[in-house]
C-alpha cells in the first residue's frame, strides 16, 4: 500500500472516470484513505489519454491531474 499525494491517479478525478459510479467502493476508499495498493492499473479517461486506453497505478501521474471529489 502506498499513501497518495495530490498529483497522483488514485486521487485524480479522470482514474477510472469510465466506469466510476455510486458503488464504486474500490475509487471511494482509495480517496478517502489515501491508501492504495500499488500493483491495481485503472483507466485513465482523460480525454487525450481515454483513446489510447491509458492504464495507470494509482501511484502514476501526469499533468492532466484534477482532484477528484472528496467523498
Ligand atoms: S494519468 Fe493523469 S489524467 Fe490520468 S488519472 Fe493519472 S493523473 Fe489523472
Amino acid at each position: 500500500m502506498s499513501h497518495l499525494h495530490n498529483g497522483q491517479c488514485g486521487l485524480c478525478l479522470h482514474y477510472g472516470e469510465n466506469h466510476e459510479g455510486p458503488h464504486d467502493t474500490d475509487l471511494l476508499q482509495i480517496r478517502t484513505t489515501h491508501e492504495a495498493p500499488d500493483t491495481v492499473l485503472d483507466d485513465c479517461g482523460h480525454p487525450k489519454h481515454a483513446a489510447l486506453h491509458l492504464k495507470v497505478t494509482p501511484i502514476s501521474g501526469c499533468d492532466g491531474f484534477e482532484a477528484a471529489p472528496q467523498a
